[in-house]
């Protein structure tokens, strides 16, 4: 494969026209509605060897330096630099804990305490640099939906970043109350957070509606404003994302826990298809990776689509213990249908125009048969406080609902194919931010206690120290409390902004 090349971004839905990185990251969405995909995926110059000894900030520059090739070293330290320093609680960045044959990757020690952190850290410095790089002049006008994490991580990432605005939504009564207190309680003049009446999949089809409107726009760039993405769409969330998987297997190696050359599994909790299609990336670059193991909650759509290569949406949404994966449509798995379809912009097209009309398209048996490195299933709410409570009765070890879902349906796999390969498991939330289902998942009698007594008791009971973050909350004030229609998304844009 060839290294040191540019790498250009096409949209999945029209892959003629080819972008620079920073101008992808800049527009988020393609305006065909596509999301930007590189033109091809770089290998990595650097062996794992080489990088066994490495920092997290240095193998970050090692692997996004082959991704957004229009930016200069100075450029992308700089970004680094201010994303993964003091904000993070602890030096790793990402820490590996082995417990009960799998290793746990925490990618929660950022500033909200989900992994999300992960790339919204350095979203905001991407975007300033992507924008300083193209004279733009306007305001960027970052618009969010979110189930949860992606929200507050956006918050405080964007938050009182010169030349920048946040628009947050959120479904009123679909996040976790941990959730909503850390959005609801953002500091920030240029932070807006709105609740509305709909569920996930709403907020997300209301934002993508109001980023297609053209009249919008041009209304917009009169007042001097222009929209971007924070979404998991946007490549500079998906390009950072690479960067752990590549410092798990080099830490692995390390660490002496496998053999250089070694492949391991990776289970990823899965909502959006953005953390797995991170790792299936960072296996095209070649990180030795077997299985990508996609784990879903009772919104099983993936597990499905994996199983019969149909892709089917209608069907009940489910609220779940783990809301951040309480999803029907997967947009970043649009990457891989376009990769399947032989990089094919007008076959994917067509898939997702069925996906809009009727819910629902189905993979051609070719394509399926490319998807042979990815296993799906997934964990009822039952198996998934089983998992935790399991886990925690034999390690002392208390993880979050989400990597639950992941350890869940790691055991499924294992006992299915008897596969015993090192493997890790993406831990995206902290359990302190979904205490109570935690705590729940130990023991029933801890449902009467407070939201912050179950704080305190899960700090006694993993002998891990209250986040800083849910340490903030504690006494904060609420500063938003707008909720709208979903009908009403854009007129509320509108009127944030005075246009
Ligand atoms: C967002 C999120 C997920 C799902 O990640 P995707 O990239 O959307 O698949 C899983 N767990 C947590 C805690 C999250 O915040």
């Amino acid at each position: 494969m060839v290294t040191g090349m540019e790498v250009l971004y096409g949209s999945t839905r029209n892959d003629e026209k080819k972008i620079q990185a920073s101008q992808a990251i800049l527009k988020g969405l393609s305006e065909d509605g596509g999301l930007f995909v590189p033109d091809h995926i770089p290998s990595l110059e650097k062996s794992l060897k080489d990088m066994a000894d490495m920092s997290y900030q240095e193998i970050a520059y090692e692997v996004m330096k082959l991704f957004l090739t229009d930016f200069t070293e100075e450029e992308l330290k700089n970004c680094i630099r201010k994303a993964y320093d003091s904000k993070f609680d602890t030096e790793e960045i990402a820490p590996l804990v082995e417990a009960d044959h799998a290793y746990y990757l925490e990618l929660f020690h950022g500033a909200t305490i989900a992994f999300k952190d992960m790339a919204l850290s350095i979203l905001p410095h991407l975007m300033i640099t992507s924008a300083k790089k193209n004279h733009v002049e306007e305001e960027i006008v970052i618009l969010t939906a979110t189930s949860g994490d992606t929200g507050k991580a956006a918050l405080a990432g964007f938050a009182d970043v010169e030349g920048t605005k946040i628009i947050v939504f959120y479904p009123k009564n679909g996040v976790s109350p941990i959730q909503e207190k850390q959005m609801v309680t953002q500091k920030g003049d240029n932070t807006f957070v709105i609740g509305i009446h709909g569920n996930f999949d709403d907020a997300q089809t209301g934002v993508k509606n109001i980023f297609s409107d053209k009249e919008l726009e041009e209304k917009m760039l009169r007042k001097g404003f222009r929209f971007s993405s924070a979404n998991s769409i946007n490549i500079g969330r998906l390009v950072p994302q690479i960067v752990y998987y590549v410092f798990a297997c080099a830490k692995l190696l390390g660490n002496g826990k496998i053999a250089d050359g070694e492949e391991i599994n990776v289970v990823v909790p899965t909502g959006n298809f953005g953390n797995i299609l991170a790792a299936f990336y960072a296996r095209n670059m070649g990180v030795p990776i077997a299985k990508l193991i996609c784990a879903s909650n009772e919104n099983k759509v993936l597990y499905d689509f994996f199983r019969t290569g149909s892709y089917d949406r209608n069907r009940e949404f489910m609220l779940t213990s783990s809301p951040s994966m309480d999803i029907l449509i997967s947009s970043n798995l649009e990457r891989l249908i376009y990769r399947i379809a032989g990089n094919d912009a007008k076959k994917n097209g067509e898939f997702m125009a069925a996906l809009s009309q009727n819910g629902q398209y189905q993979i051609t048996e070719e394509m399926s048969r490319q998807l042979s490195d990815f296993y799906g299933n997934y964990a009822d709410e039952q198996e998934t406080a089983d998992t935790i409570r399991t886990l925690y009765e034999k390690t002392g070890y208390v993880i979050d609902t989400h990597t639950a879902v992941a350890g869940a349906v790691y055991g499924k796999y294992r006992e299915e194919t008897g596969d015993t390969r090192k493997t890790v498991i993406a831990s995206t939330a902290s359990p302190f931010k979904f205490t109570r289902s935690v705590m729940n998942a130990i023991d029933s009698k801890y449902d009467s206690m407070t939201d912050f007594e179950l704080v305190d008791e899960l700090s006694r009971l993993a002998n891990v120290k209250v986040p800083n973050a849910i340490e903030e909350i504690r006494t904060a004030a609420v500063v938003h409390n707008t909720v709208c229609e979903k009908e009403e998304m854009k007129e509320t844009v509108e009127k944030i902004l005075g246009i």
